[in-house]
Parts: C-alpha cells; sequence; structure tokens
C-alpha cells in the first residue's frame, strides 16, 4: 500500500472533494494516513476565498519540500499536489514559486487525478490541469467508500453573482447543477453506507435546478430515502430562497429548522458596492417569511467588515442587523483584497486598524447571541442525532436540529441513532444533557 495524505483548507466543499479524491486514489493503492512525514503522495486541497488561507499553502508547500528531499535521500518518491481553488487561481505560478511541487489541479479537473499521476511519473515533470469542464467530473467519480453519520453531497458548484469582493466565480467557474437522480443515487449509496444525515453543498446551494428540480424538491425526493432522518443545506444566497423552500421548512419534516444565509452587510451602501443584489431590507422581509413558515428555525450568516468604503455608520447598520435579526452563530471576517476582483481596486480601502476593531466588536455581538441562544436550550428536551464518540469516556456527541453539539453520558450504540435529550448546561462550544 502506497500512503496518501490529503489536507484540507476551506469550505465544506473541498472536504467533499478531497474524500473523493482519496476514493479516486484508492484503487491506484493508495491508503489515507494521518500525517505526510514519509507519504508517497500529498494533496493540499487549497482555498483562495481569502489572502491569509492562499498564503498558508505556501508556508506549508516549504515544509513539505523538506520532507520530499527526506524521502528521496532513502531512495523514495513524494508527489506533491496542489488541488483546489490556489490550484485553480494561479495555475503554472505554484511551480513558479515551490518547484518541488509536481501536479497543479483545479476543483473540476481532480477526476483526471489518476492519468495526471502517470504523466508526471513518466515525464518526470509536472502535470497540470485547471480546465471547466463542467459536469464531467462528477461522472467519473468512484461510488463513496465510506460515510460519516452526517456526510456532504455536493450538489450545485460555482457561481454567476458576482459579488465585487469574491474570487468564487473566477475558481469555481459558472453555476452548474448535477442530475437529480445523480444526487438520489448518491444519497441512497451514502445511506446504505450508514449516512443518517445528508447536507447538501453548493456554492449557492439554494440556485439549484439540475434538470428544473428546485431544491425544495430535491429535499423532499431525499426525505423518502430509507435510513435518511436529517437533511440541511449550505450555502444559500438571499436571491435564490424561493418560495417553496421557505414552505419546505414548515412542511418537510427532515429538513432540519438551521439556516445558513450569509447578508455580508447591514448597509445599503455596502450591499450595493458589493453587487449582492439586495438591501437589508429585502433580508429582513426574507427572514420575516422564513420565520411565519418555520418560527424555531436557527439563522447563522456571514459577514465582512471593513470592505472599501465602509464608514462607521454603514459598520453601526451592520450591528444594528445582527442586533434586530439575532442569530443562532455566525462567521465573520476582515475583508481580504483578492488579485482580480472589483473590489481590490476600489478606493477608500479600509486600514487594517480600523477593520480589527470593527471585527472584534461584531463578534463579541455574535458571540453573546451564540450563548443567549445556546443558553435559551437549556430545560427543553430535543432530539439528538449521535455521530461519534465523544473525548471524555463514556460520552458520545450528536447535534440538536439547530446543528449544536451536544455531550451525554450514553452507550455508543446509539450513535446513529436519533434520541431525545434535557439539555442541562453549556460549556464554552458544546451543550450538555442527558437522555430524557
Ligand atoms: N455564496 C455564499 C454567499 O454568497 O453568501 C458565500 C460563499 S464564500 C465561499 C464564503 C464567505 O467568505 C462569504 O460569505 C464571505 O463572507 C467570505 N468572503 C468571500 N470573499 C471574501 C473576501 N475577499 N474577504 C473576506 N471575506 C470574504
Ligand atoms: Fe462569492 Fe457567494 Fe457572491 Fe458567489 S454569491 S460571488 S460565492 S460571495
Amino acid at each position: 500500500m502506497k500512503k496518501l495524505f490529503v489536507k484540507t483548507y476551506g469550505c465544506q466543499m473541498n472536504a467533499y472533494d478531497s474524500a473523493k479524491m482519496a476514493d479516486l486514489l484508492a484503487p491506484l493503492g493508495y491508503a489515507a494516513t494521518d500525517a505526510p512525514d514519509g507519504a508517497d503522495m500529498v494533496i493540499l486541497n487549497t482555498c483562495h476565498i481569502r489572502e491569509k488561507a492562499a498564503e498558508k499553502v505556501y508556508s506549508e508547500l516549504g515544509r513539505l519540500r523538506t520532507l520530499k528531499a527526506e524521502k528521496a535521500r532513502s531512495g523514495g518518491r513524494m508527489v506533491l499536489a496542489v488541488a483546489g481553488c490556489v490550484a485553480q487561481a494561479e495555475g503554472e505560478e505554484i511551480v513558479a514559486r515551490q518547484p518541488a511541487v509536481d501536479l497543479v489541479v483545479g476543483p473540476q479537473s481532480y477526476h483526471r487525478l489518476p492519468e495526471m499521476i502517470a504523466r508526471a511519473a513518466r515525464e518526470q515533470g509536472h502535470a497540470l490541469e485547471t480546465d471547466f469542464p463542467a459536469l464531467e467530473k462528477f461522472d467519473s467519480l468512484p461510488e463513496p467508500s465510506g460515510t460519516s453519520i452526517s456526510a456532504f453531497l455536493t450538489v450545485q458548484e460555482g457561481c454567476d453573482k458576482f459579488c465585487t469582493f469574491c474570487v468564487v466565480p473566477y475558481t469555481r467557474g459558472s453555476e452548474q447543477s448535477r442530475p437529480p437522480q445523480a444526487i438520489l443515487r448518491e444519497a441512497r449509496q451514502l445511506a446504505d453506507k450508514g449516512a443518517r444525515e445528508i447536507v447538501l453543498l453548493g456554492q449557492n446551494v439554494n440556485a439549484y435546478n439540475g434538470e428544473d428540480w428546485s431544491l425544495a424538491r430535491l429535499c423532499d425526493a431525499i426525505a423518502q430515502i430509507e435510513g435518511i432522518r436529517r437533511i440541511r443545506y449550505t450555502t444559500s444566497h438571499p436571491r435564490d430562497m424561493g418560495d417553496d423552500l421557505i414552505a419546505a421548512h414548515g412542511k418537510n419534516p427532515k429538513l432540519m429548522p438551521y439556516l445558513h444565509l450569509p447578508v455580508q452587510s447591514g448597509s445599503d451602501a455596502v450591499l450595493e458596492a458589493m453587487n449582492r443584489q439586495h438591501s437589508h431590507d429585502d433580508y429582513r422581509r426574507l427572514v420575516d417569511r422564513i420565520r411565519q413558515a418555520r418560527p424555531d428555525i436557527a439563522l447563522t450568516s456571514d459577514f465582512i467588515v471593513g470592505f472599501p468604503g465602509e464608514s462607521d455608520a454603514d459598520f453601526e447598520a451592520t450591528l444594528q442587523l445582527v442586533g434586530d435579526i439575532g442569530y443562532a452563530t455566525a462567521f465573520s471576517f476582515k475583508y481580504s483584497k483578492r488579485p482580480g476582483t472589483p473590489a481590490s481596486t476600489m478606493r477608500k480601502q479600509i486600514p487594517e486598524d480600523v477593520k480589527t476593531a470593527r471585527l472584534d466588536a461584531l463578534q463579541k455581538l455574535l458571540l453573546k447571541q451564540q450563548y443567549a441562544f445556546d443558553d435559551s436550550q437549556i430545560g427543553k428536551v430535543l432530539p439528538v442525532l449521535f455521530e461519534k464518540s465523544a473525548r471524555d469516556k463514556g460520552q458520545i456527541m450528536g447535534r440538536t436540529p439547530y446543528l449544536q453539539p451536544v455531550h451525554v453520558h450514553a452507550d455508543s450504540a446509539l450513535i446513529g441513532q436519533v434520541a431525545d435529550v434535557r439539555i442541562e448546561r453549556r460549556t464554552a462550544n458544546s451543550l450538555h444533557g442527558v437522555l430524557a
């Protein structure tokens, strides 16, 4: 057996792709290992969304070059591959900056890894694939070899929205939806292997329109699959939140009351400059409609602070929106200049210290809301889907419908099942309870 080490950066779609790459290389004799030392192949599955994420890849490559040289001294060969969005965005530049890299493969081309490995070995050179062959990739991927209780399933890729700060339309290409029957087949395979929750993934998952099916219809069909207890989807764009999807949150009992619906900013001037194509008021009205369909829904969002031109008043509007909506949890980032995007050349870039202060203030408010939301569950009995053993002996870990982690002293036979848990207390990152 050859040893394969895959390191994943960034979003859940990358996590899905990494698992697929491992499945793809298994027939070539590669088995996953959890450290790069001595590995025969190392894949860095990279993220280009913010500058820091992209830079981490180069420092990691520096460390790997040393390991590769050590392996060569002992007569072996380590194939070094860069996959994901940095590969797509920087292509040959990666090899120029770090010649130890053998393969560069974009997110739409990794199904060609086996032939690329052969090519690089034959020619003792570098192989590069960064085409956008649309949906060809999915047709070439093998069945999932295993699964966790909660399994990712990519249904849609790419984006046509062109928010002015974002690289995704350039690195992942235009919006493409997989055919529903291929998705249902994969969901059935995952259920057969033990998945009890399916998390549908897409850069704009609610823009899903494979063969004119909507995401709501897809969720209804997945709900019919034996063994599947829960369905989630992420990430949604406010503009693609269709009436039937909103209604599905009230009608489909397997669709969990949790929605990641990024707003980015509470200021109309900033939303306009970001090309989000909705106002803060559109977003508020949308949230009202969603809460009418499913009053207990937990909402989460992404925020960017320090977008070019963001004034103190603009930032205050974001705090105001957060205060009014009330989030269960959320991600927030400092604006990061991405080469080639319109915002990177906008005037009035915001100084770093202002961005830091704003991020700090926003994160304090969001954390307060998160704790308040978590505390509001104390004393309640919630259905928890158990996913795995916890670090503490005798404890297992699961999630509430609102995606909160819960730790319970219980038999590991409950893993894969939904059981009622009385929530007793909260620690910084988890709820704790007893079987009810
Ligand atoms: N499609 C989703 C949407 O529009 O809400 C978001 C997908 S993006 C991969 C995830 C998040 O990264 C965005 O919601 C945004 O908050 C953040 N992000 C993207 N580009 C960024 C940038 N240049 N600087 C800081 N954060 C960024
Ligand atoms: Fe990026 Fe999301 Fe905007 Fe598309 S909709 S450009 S993925 S932030």
